[in-house]
């Protein structure tokens, strides 16, 4: 049974259909990138598989289970956490306080008073945990839109990871670094995704390459060819569909 799967996924935004009968197999503890031109749907399919829109038809299963009519808290529950394109914190409050709100939320409502009474306590030992991991400092003391971009986005992957879950999703995790920036961004996502499944929308292809065990190549709403960095790179269909484009075979 796989960590994710989608089956013949399909979404149409009134008129339009934006994803086109999308196949995906994820095994559990592998790393996945999407790559693929601008407008292909790569952040869409995001949303569709955190819940945030219903799909038109299809199915999205996360370990076996069909979760394509649940609603994203659900989904959290069952162990999907994901990020956005855009950079998505609290900026007024502080580290500690935005990684503790990820580790709150991932307890739920579902419950009882005694095991959220215990969650409360393990909390500061959960957050202390993931700061340790995200290594950033000033963590009480101001907000957080006021650190670097490079920080925020850590921060980000941060409070992805803060509840626990284990399959997670990062959408353009390094769009806008420095080089020495992704460089660390790399090693921060290796680190913190060591035994889960990672699906990772990512353009900098040192970075796919650097971190991915397989890449999706989404075109059109379609996956078009799932396979091997190298596999992908000497891909005849992949060379064709990025034609004029920024092509992943020049790096
Ligand atoms: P990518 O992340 O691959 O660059 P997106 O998934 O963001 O692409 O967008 C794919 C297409 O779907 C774009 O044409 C975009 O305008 C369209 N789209 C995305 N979300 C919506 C929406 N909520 N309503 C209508 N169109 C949308
Ligand atoms: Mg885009
Ligand atoms: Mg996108």
């Amino acid at each position: 049974v796989f960590s994710l799967e989608l089956k013949d996924v399909r979404k149409s935004f009134g008129q339009s259909e934006i994803i086109r009968g999308s196949n995906l197999q994820v095994p559990k503890g592998e790393r996945f990138a999407i790559i693929g031109p601008n407008g292909a749907g790569k952040s869409t399919l995001f949303n569709l598989i955190s819940g945030r829109f219903p799909i038109s038809s299809g199915a999205i299963l996360l370990n076996g289970e069909d979760i394509s009519r649940l609603r994203p808290f659900e989904i959290n529950r069952r162990g999907l956490s994901r990020s956005f394109q855009i950079t998505n914190i609290f900026h007024r409050l502080s580290v500690y306080e935005n990684l503790r709100c990820a580790v709150l939320w991932s307890l739920g409502y579902k419950y009882s008073f005694w095991q959220r009474l215990n969650g409360l306590k393990d909390a500061h030992e959960r957050v202390e945990a993931v700061l340790e991991q995200i290594g950033l400092k000033n963590r009480r003391e101001i907000g957080a839109g006021l650190l670097t971009y490079a920080e925020q986005r850590a921060l980000e992957i941060g409070v992805t990871i803060a509840g626990g879950a284990d399959v997670i999703l990062l959408d353009e995790p390094t769009a806008g670094m420095s080089r020495s920036e992704s460089d660390a961004a790399v090693e921060l996502i290796r680190k913190v995704t060591v035994g889960k499944t990672l699906l990772m929308v990512e353009h900098d292809m040192s970075v796919v390459f650097g971190l991915a065990d397989k890449i999706a190549v989404v075109v059109y709403g379609e996956v078009i060819a799932c396979d091997t960095p190298i596999n992908i790179r000497n891909n005849q269909k992949v060379k064709d569909a990025y034609l004029g484009g920024h092509a992943p075979v020049e790096v």
